[in-house]
C-alpha cells in the first residue's frame, strides 16, 4: 500500500482543524468551547491536534468564533464541516 493510501485510510472519518492565525484575535473563546482541543500560542489559537476524531465541541467553536478563524474539514475529502455560512 502506498504512503498516500495509508494516509487516506488513517484519516478516514476524521476531521481536520485549521486556524487562520492572521485572522484569529486571540480571544480564547474557542479554548472554552472546545476544551482540550485548542490552545493559545503567541496570542493566537492553534489546534492541540490538527486531525481529530469527530467532536461536536470543535464545530461549535468554529461556529462561534467571532472572527470565523476556525475551519473544520473532513480530513479525507476536505469538505468544510464548519462554519457553515
Ligand atoms: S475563538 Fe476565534 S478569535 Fe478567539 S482565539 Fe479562538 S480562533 Fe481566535
Amino acid at each position: 500500500m502506498s504512503q498516500e493510501q495509508d494516509q487516506v485510510q488513517g484519516d478516514a472519518g476524521k476531521w481536520r482543524i485549521e486556524v487562520d492565525r492572521l485572522v484569529c484575535a486571540g480571544t480564547g473563546l474557542c479554548l472554552g468551547t472546545a476544551h482540550g482541543r485548542m490552545r493559545l500560542d503567541g496570542g493566537r489559537a492553534r489546534p492541540v491536534e490538527d486531525v481529530i476524531t469527530p467532536d461536536d465541541a470543535v464545530t461549535d467553536a468554529a461556529e462561534t468564533c467571532p472572527m470565523e478563524a476556525i475551519t473544520v474539514r473532513d480530513a479525507t475529502t476536505g469538505e468544510v464541516l464548519a462554519p457553515l455560512r
